[in-house]
């Protein structure tokens, strides 16, 4: 019997995320202060060769799906040489990215020439100047030439995450949701979380994501639960009657979410997180090399992984046995 990924609550775990960098080209509001960040230096950083002996392991014990986030995934140079060495190893059979989409459309055949099979695009806004706004800078041009560069060069399902926030974002929801009517697009709500220190902006604006199906039932639109998009983990899906496309909820904070946990996290300097909200961590960088002692590692991560995140109660009781990370979604990788 091989040995697999199993955590103490049955939890099979055949999903890597892997943060490359914690660098990013934008400061979205919500993940990253305007000033005042310090990044790791670069030799801190795991090489390419690291990554890939670490994912080469994890294989062996039924990890099959990886995503490459950050920071930003495409500020990393070379990336594509990456994605061609991660795509040669036995097992590995999808290989995703996470990107802000300003640097992907002119990399986007060679990222898929490379071995890249699927993209998660971020859209928080349809707007121009609303999108520069929320992420203090960004052209969304660059954004939209990047879902058409990725539909051009055959990466569909294309996946839009959209962080709702109340009073930034909320009134856009309708515009998101007929976009998947008219277009081939899975447009994903993430419930914003209380990551790294930001209590009181996230108090103000978290908005639970019922509000979607609300919002959809009063246009008068029918959404049918739809089927699972290979990959989706905690999304919950639908489809919008005639639609081309779908929408998917992701509520980590209003709902269930970490009962079928398959993932696990490695941030840019090789610590290996059993969950993205607890401060738990375990450098795996020194072991590599030594199989045997990667894969204990690993197990022991899996072993403390919590059942739950327990973002509900942020801000009120947890359990005293964990505390929340201080690291940023940006060094971690969402
Ligand atoms: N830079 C890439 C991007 O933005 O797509 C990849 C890294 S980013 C940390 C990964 C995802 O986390 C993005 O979709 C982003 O919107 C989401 N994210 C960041 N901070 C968040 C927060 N506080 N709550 C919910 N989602 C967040
Ligand atoms: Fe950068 Fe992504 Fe964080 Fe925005 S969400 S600041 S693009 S890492």
């Amino acid at each position: 019997m091989p040995k697999l990924l199993v955590d103490r609550f049955g939890r099979m775990h055949d999903y890597l995320r892997i943060s490359v960098t914690d660098r990013c080209n934008l400061r979205c509001v919500y993940c990253m202060p305007e000033e005042g960040m310090e990044f790791e230096p670069e030799e801190r950083l795991l090489t390419f060769e690291e990554i890939t002996e670490v994912v080469r392991v994890l294989a062996g014990l039924g990890v099959r799906k990886l995503r490459l986030t950050g920071g930003e995934p495409l500020v990393r140079k070379n990336l594509e040489q990456l994605i061609g060495m991660l795509s040669q190893i036995p097992g590995i059979e999808d290989i995703a990215l996470t990107t802000n989409g300003i640097y992907f459309a002119s990399r986007a055949e060679k990222l898929r020439a490379a071995g890249l099979t699927r993209v998660n695009i971020s859209l928080d806004s349809l707007k121009a100047d609303r999108f520069s706004l929320i992420t203090r800078g960004g052209d969304i041009r660059r954004v939209l030439d990047s879902i058409e560069a990725a539909h051009r060069v055959g990466l569909s399902p294309i996946k839009l995450n959209v962080v709702l926030m109340k009073g930034i974002n909320d009134d856009e929801i309708e515009d998101f949701l007929q976009m998947t009517i008219d277009r081939p697009v899975q447009v994903r709500f993430i419930e914003y979380m209380p990551i790294g220190h930001q209590d009181d902006i996230w108090k103000n604006r978290y908005l639970p994501l019922s509000t979607v199906l609300e919002r959809c039932a009063e246009k008068g639109w029918t959404a049918a639960p739809s089927e699972s998009v290979y990959g989706n983990g905690p999304s919950q899906n639908f489809r919008i009657e005639g639609a081309l496309g779908s929408f998917g909820l992701i509520h980590p904070i209003s709902d269930h979410f970490c009962e079928t946990c398959n993932r696990l996290r490695i941030t840019a300097d090789g610590n290996v997180k059993p969950c993205l909200y607890w401060s738990d961590e375990f450098n795996v960088r020194k072991y590599i090399g030594d199989d045997a002692a990667v894969e204990d590692l690993f197990f022991r991560a899996l072993d403390i992984k919590p059942q739950n995140h327990e973002m509900a109660e942020a801000l009120m009781n947890q359990d005293q046995s964990h505390t929340p990370t201080l690291r940023r979604m940006s060094q971690i990788g969402g």
